[in-house]
């Protein structure tokens, strides 16, 4: 639909990746249209699908059902569901289970949450915008975001200017709405980098994500979906935090040396790793803006906060600041106010202290010794051992990474 230039829009979501897609259709769901302005291209489904991403996602039952709420979530060509999580020290000092990671046959239908590959999410995002939403650009590029009175103006490359009573910053890491905002930024450089690739070993999974703390840094096999049935089980994708001088040498192994090393690195613990796809390395840094919001703007994802990427819930923390945002402004609409200062300020105070309080937690007790996902930083805290006997304890920190707790006060929350 082409808007006249002259109009007021009522929402501009800038980045239609998973955040800012969930947020899009959320608020569809309301009655709200968000013109969404995207940088990327449309994906071609056939290709997408038909390629393994050697990274997943672990999803939280949170953002599951924020992907079910919206209907994205039966889109997804594949996915992986895993039912527990294993935990122990290269040394032998200590073990942790979570879920049914001890159980011989785990049951699927109790799954913690599940293993996604990016692109799939991507994929499954832009078909459900391009169905519910009347204004979705793509390949657009924004030259400049600025605040007019009572409005913010967008200036796109083309000449377009759109005008809006909310912009919404959802364009990642490297925010340029976070930037025109004059919003500034926390960084803290791990000096660390994670390798990533997909591995296929002789033993199942069993849907179990398992994590060893080495000398090195912290390995995790994540359970992932085959393209090919009969390997349905065998493949996982590892996320290896690194110092830096080790990622270097290990990215540049050959497949057989990569594969031999891993094999002897994880004890044999699934027997030989047989297959490897070319490893990826990215440098870990966590950043976290200083302000969530401005008067008329807003800032959600990655664009508001990138953690550790290996503690695995920086998409799920996004998706919280989706369901929040759309939970606030959908609430006042109702009482006939769209985005006051004051709506918008209790999104701030809902989601930027417990997405603080979650990056101080992972940064606080030193990433050479941590660990690839959330659950594990808050056992190290505690010990393993002692969480270990502790079913108290391990269904609190359940409870906390499953996210649902988030959604608890929200419209969105689950039944
Ligand atoms: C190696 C690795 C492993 C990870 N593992 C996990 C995990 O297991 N679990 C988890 O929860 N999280 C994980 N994360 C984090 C997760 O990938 C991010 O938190 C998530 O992708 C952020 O989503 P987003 O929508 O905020 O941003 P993005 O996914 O970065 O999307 C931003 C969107 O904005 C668009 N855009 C950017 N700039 C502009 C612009 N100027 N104009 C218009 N559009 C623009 C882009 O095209 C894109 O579509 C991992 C990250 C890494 C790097």
């Amino acid at each position: 639909m082409s808007l006249n230039q002259s109009d007021i829009l009522d929402v501009v979501i800038v980045g239609g990746g998973l955040v800012g897609g969930l947020t899009a259709l959320l608020l569809a769901q309301g009655g709200v249209q968000a013109t969404v302005l995207d940088a990327a291209p449309i994906l071609d489904a056939e290709k997408t699908q038909g390629v393994a991403n050697p990274r997943v996602l672990a999803l939280s039952q949170a953002t599951i059902h924020l992907l079910q709420t919206v209907d994205v979530w039966d889109k997804l060509a594949r996915q992986q569901p895993y039912t527990g999580m294993q935990v122990w020290n290269k040394n032998g000092y200590g073990e942790i289970n979570f879920g049914h990671a001890a159980e011989h046959t785990p049951r699927v239908e109790q799954a913690l949450g599940s293993m996604v590959e990016p692109s799939l999410l991507n994929l499954a995002i832009q078909e459900k915008m391009l169905e519910q939403l009347q204004d979705y650009r793509t390949q657009v590029k924004v030259t400049r975001v600025e605040q007019g009175v009572g409005v913010w103006i967008i200036h796109l490359a083309d000449g377009t200017q759109l005008k809006t009573k909310l912009v919404i910053g959802a364009d990642g890491a490297n925010s340029f709405v976070r930037e025109q905002a004059f919003i500034d930024l926390d960084v803290l450089d791990y000096k660390q980098a994670g390798v990533s690739c997909a591995i296929k070993t002789v033993q199942p999974h069993q849907h179990v994500a398992r994590q060893i703390f080495l000398e090195t840094g912290p390995l995790a096999f994540l359970p992932m979906a085959s393209l090919k049935a009969e390997e349905n089980g065998y493949w996982q994708s590892i996320v290896w935090t690194l110092p830096d001088d080790y990622a270097d040498e290990y990215v540049a192994l050959s497949d057989a040396e990569f594969t031999q090393l891993l094999t002897r690195e994880s004890h044999h613990m699934l027997g030989e790793v047989l297959e490897a796809t070319p490893r990826a390395k990215f440098p870990l840094k966590a950043r976290a803006a200083q302000q969530y919001v401005r008067d008329g703007l807003a800032l959600i994802g990655d664009a508001a906060h990138v953690i550790h990427p290996l503690a695995g819930q920086g998409v799920n923390i996004g998706c919280l600041d989706a369901a929040v945002l759309c939970d606030v402004l959908l609430t006042d609409k109702k009482r006939g106010v769209w985005a006051h200062e004051q709506t918008l300020k209790r999104y701030e105070h809902r989601r930027k202290g417990q997405n603080d309080a979650m990056m101080h937690s992972m940064s606080a007790i030193g990433w050479l010794e941590t660990t690839t996902f959330f659950p594990i930083v808050w056992v190290r805290n505690f010990g393993l051992k002692q969480v270990e006997n502790q079913t108290m304890l391990k269904d609190a920190f359940m409870a906390q990474a499953n996210g649902l707790g988030a959604l608890k006060d929200t419209i969105y929350a689950s039944k």
